[in-house]
């Protein structure tokens, strides 16, 4: 059979007919990071493949084994999520993954129906179910694209969350990194203590912010699943940075100059996004952002998935545990930094002073992003002479 793997694409032959764990196991992939998809459906691991099948071994980084039965509905099941010790058909999977985000939504009290909501959409898997979840459950929430000047895959990117919203009849808003400020995300190469994709998640939390503000949105929501936030939070815990583990959290409130955060997929693994855009034909970036390399953050997933592997649930203990149970007791008055806020010099943001402009007292005080545009904009004037 032809076996279609990806980062980078490519084809391989492996003899049929096996059983997809068996493939898997052949091709030396771990099956928690990845979604089998034969004839354009999702398979389980007992599933045969014939010797002529064409099959997409789909990287999501995830998930889990289990029955072949549907636990809900006993139909065949298309998906297993091992941390639920559960097998789903597409439709109770999808009502499984709105039961997961009315239960966030309700534990953090994220927002209500009455509310405008802004979803940052990147064009990936995790943002666009996010959106497609909360339009169906009747939430009134419009789209942002952020470009970041990143070749064919910002050009991808935007064309599928274009198409989108198109198809839904939503509302989008589109910014441009180098339209509005000056920049885009190769020319942050190389810039010192800070990676393109740190310069990349600043970027893109001023911007959001930014629309959401002055477009009087009530409520910023972001894709950021399960995954993404126990690998932030085992980033933070090996390196003790207190600051930043006060302030994860799936909510975080309004303030005067800082809109609503939300992060409804919190309870949901990227595997269950990926599945969720496959079930519902939703089409989303499948290849990986050319810079990713600088992402830590992918590390502490493998190492993560690795756990997860053996001990299905290891990462939503780790993380439930920290959010329900740690967080409160370790940092019962929430953002440390929070009454430390002055406004920027140059933008107006809210910001914290650093310590040795703090000691000082007399520079103009300017934000992380506005300093990081700042240094950027000199690379790249001095380039163009
Ligand atoms: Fe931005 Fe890095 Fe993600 Fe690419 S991999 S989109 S540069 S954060
Ligand atoms: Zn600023």
């Amino acid at each position: 059979m032809k076996v279609k793997l990806r980062n980078p694409e490519r084809l391989v032959d492996v003899p049929g007919p096996v059983s997809v764990h068996q493939m898997l196991a052949t091709l030396d992939i771990n099956p928690e990071t990845v979604l089998v998809i034969h004839d354009g459906t999702l398979v389980t691991k007992d599933h045969v493949l014939p010797d002529d099948a064409r099959v997409e071994v789909r990287p999501v980084i995830s998930g889990g084994a289990g029955p072949a039965k549907c636990t809900h509905c006993k139909a065949p099941s298309i998906i297993e999520i091992a941390r639920h010790r559960a097998a789903y058909c597409a439709d109770c999977f999808t009502d499984h993954v709105r039961a997961q985000v009315r239960d966030a939504v309700r534990r953090y009290d994220m927002m209500s129906y009455d509310d405008r909501i802004l979803v940052a959409v990147s064009g990936g898997k995790d943002s666009l179910a996010l959106w497609d979840v909360l339009l169906d459950m009747g939430y009134r929430a419009d789209g942002m694209y952020l470009g970041l000047g990143i070749g064919s895959y910002s050009d991808n990117s935007e064309k599928i969350v274009r198409d989108y919203a198109e198809a839904r009849g939503a509302t989008l808003h589109l910014v441009d990194l180098a339209g509005e400020y000056g920049y885009d995300i190769p020319q942050a190469t190389g810039l010192k203590g800070r990676s393109s994709c740190g310069v990349c998640g600043l970027s893109k939390r001023y911007a959001f912010n930014k629309v959401a503000l002055e477009h009087g949105y009530d409520v910023m929501a972001t894709g950021h699943n399960l995954d993404d936030e126990a690998a932030q939070l085992l980033g933070n815990v090996l390196r003790w940075q207190t600051p930043f583990m006060a302030r994860q959290s799936p909510c975080l409130p309004r303030s005067e100059t800082m809109a609503k955060k939300v992060k409804p997929l919190y309870r949901l693994g990227e595997r269950e996004m990926a599945a969720y855009c496959v079930i519902k034909g939703i089409d989303y970036v499948v290849e990986e952002c050319p810079m990713v390399e600088g992402n830590t953050v992918l590390r502490y997933k493998d190492a993560l998935n690795e756990l997860e592997r053996h001990s299905p649930g290891t990462k939503g203990q780790f993380l439930f545990g920290f959010l329900e149970r740690a967080r409160p007791q370790l940092f019962p008055d929430g953002d440390p930094e929070g009454h430390r806020l002055v406004d920027c010099a140059e933008c107006g943001m809210p910001t914290t002073t650093p310590p040795r402009q703090e000691a000082a007292g007399t520079e103009p005080v300017l934000c992380a992003f506005c300093r990081t545009r700042g240094r950027i904009l000199q690379v790249v004037q001095k380039a163009a002479r």
